[in-house]
This record gives structure tokens, C-alpha cells and sequence, in this order.
């Protein structure tokens, strides 16, 4: 039998990684965080020197490619499993300004996507899925068994980005942050490759006015039904 896949995708700062985290719990599925993998990836460039002005990548970042390993960690008993960057867990060093400021220009590249997309592809095998991001239900799993289109009016996203680097003790301007979310959203649709695109056939959950309990039982819902639960 196959395994069931959910997809969600939306732009930056919508919930998604919440609800798709909460909803993984709540069915026992495996959770990939798309996401976390650019970022992850994103992060070894950097720290390898190998990220020039405006982030575009040295001539070099073809022969390291290779040698990059993105997976993640057994999940805990909550079900959350972090990425990992060549067997090492980086998720407290990939949520910062400069990484969001970097993430979407690497994430342009075609080489990196295949690599990504076919590690991503990889999990199906494995365990029924959540997965979220912003290719998710168009390219790398266009048959999912219900796929999801999260959004968000652009200043509630930015107010929540805001909040959440506030509490985890982050000190940037809400303005920085608005800066970043709107940056990355048009860098996010406009890109050639795998460009953000509400996938056919999805689910759409506008979420400025609901709150996190009401996203997820909207949510919830929605795939009880559609798996006759
Ligand atoms: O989800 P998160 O905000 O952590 O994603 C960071 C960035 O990674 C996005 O802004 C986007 O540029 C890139 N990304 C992508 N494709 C995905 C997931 C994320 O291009 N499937």
C-alpha cells in the first residue's frame, strides 16, 4: 500500500510549519520541513566561505555539492526530528536574519534543487508524510493525497515572523522582518525554477483571522474526511 502524503505550501510566515508539525503529531505521520533543508544547505555555503556579494554562490560550489548531506534526526517522543547538515544538528544556527536574507537567493539554484527535491521525494518510501514548503504539492509530489495552500494577509506574517524571533530572543525591528518576508516572497514566485504557485486541486486556508487551534481543526477536518476517518 502507499503511503499518504499531505502537502502544504504558502508564502513565508504563514503557519505553515506549525500547523503542518501539529497535524503530523496528531496522525503519527513523518514531518519534513522543506524549509530547514534550504536553510540547512544554505548555512554550509556560507560557513564554507563559498557565498559572494548578494549572495550568489563561488564558482567552486559545484565540486562541494556533493560532498553536502541533508537528512534529519530520529524524531523525539514529541515527533520532532531536526535537520541535519553532514550528521550534525544545525536547527539553532539556521533561524536567523542572515540566513532568511540568504536562503531564497540559494534556493534559485537548479543543481541545488534537484538534490533537495530527490532527498525530499526519498521519504515517501519510507512513512506516510507531512511535508511543507513552497514546491511541495506542484513539483516534488504533484500526486499528493491532499495538499494544502496556506496565506495570510503580508502584516500578519510579518507581526508572527516578529513575534517568534521576540521570544526566542532575537532583537530585530519588525520592519527588518517585513523587509526580509517581502523579499523573499518575490524572490520566491518570480524564480524560474519551481517558482511558489498555488498547487493544482489544493486546499486553500487563509488564516488572518483564525487562530492557531482553529487553523489546525480546519485542517484536521479536512483530512479526516478525505481519509473516510
Ligand atoms: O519555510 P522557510 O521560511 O524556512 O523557508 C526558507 C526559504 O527556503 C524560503 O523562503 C524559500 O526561499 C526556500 N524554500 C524553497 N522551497 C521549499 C522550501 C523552502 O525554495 N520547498
Amino acid at each position: 500500500m502507499n503511503n499518504t502524503i499531505i502537502t502544504l505550501d504558502g508564502h513565508s510566515g504563514c503557519g505553515k510549519s506549525t500547523l503542518a508539525k501539529s497535524l503530523a503529531k496528531e496522525l503519527n505521520f513523518l514531518y519534513i520541513d522543506t524549509g530547514a533543508m534550504y536553510r540547512a544547505i544554505s548555512l554550509f555555503f556560507l560557513e564554507s566561505n563559498q557565498v559572494l556579494k548578494n549572495g550568489i554562490l563561488s564558482s567552486h560550489y559545484e565540486e562541494t555539492l556533493d560532498l553536502v548531506n541533508i537528512d534529519f534526526s530520529e524524531p523525539n517522543e514529541n515527533g520532532e526530528s531536526w535537520v541535519r547538515l553532514n550528521g550534525e544538528i544545525v536547527e539553532d544556527r539556521i533561524r536567523n536574519i542572515e540566513i532568511s536574507n540568504l536562503v531564497s537567493e540559494v534556493s534559485k539554484n537548479t543543481l541545488i534543487r534537484t538534490k533537495m527535491v530527490l532527498i525530499q521525494q526519498s521519504y515517501s518510501s519510507i512513512s506516510n508524510l507531512v511535508m511543507d514548503g513552497r514546491d511541495i504539492g506542484s513539483v516534488v509530489f504533484p500526486n499528493a493525497d491532499i495538499k494544502f495552500w496556506v496565506t495570510a494577509s503580508a502584516d500578519k506574517r510579518a507581526y508572527r515572523r516578529w513575534l517568534e524571533y521576540k521570544e526566542n530572543g532575537k532583537n530585530i525591528s519588525i520592519q527588518e522582518v517585513t523587509k526580509n518576508i517581502n523579499f523573499r516572497d518575490e524572490n520566491d514566485q518570480n524564480r524560474k525554477v519551481s517558482p511558489l504557485i498555488k498547487p493544482e486541486n489544493s486546499i486553500i486556508i487563509d488564516n488572518t483571522e483564525m487562530s492557531i487551534e482553529e487553523t489546525f481543526h480546519f485542517a484536521l477536518n479536512h483530512i479526516q474526511n478525505h481519509l473516510g476517518k
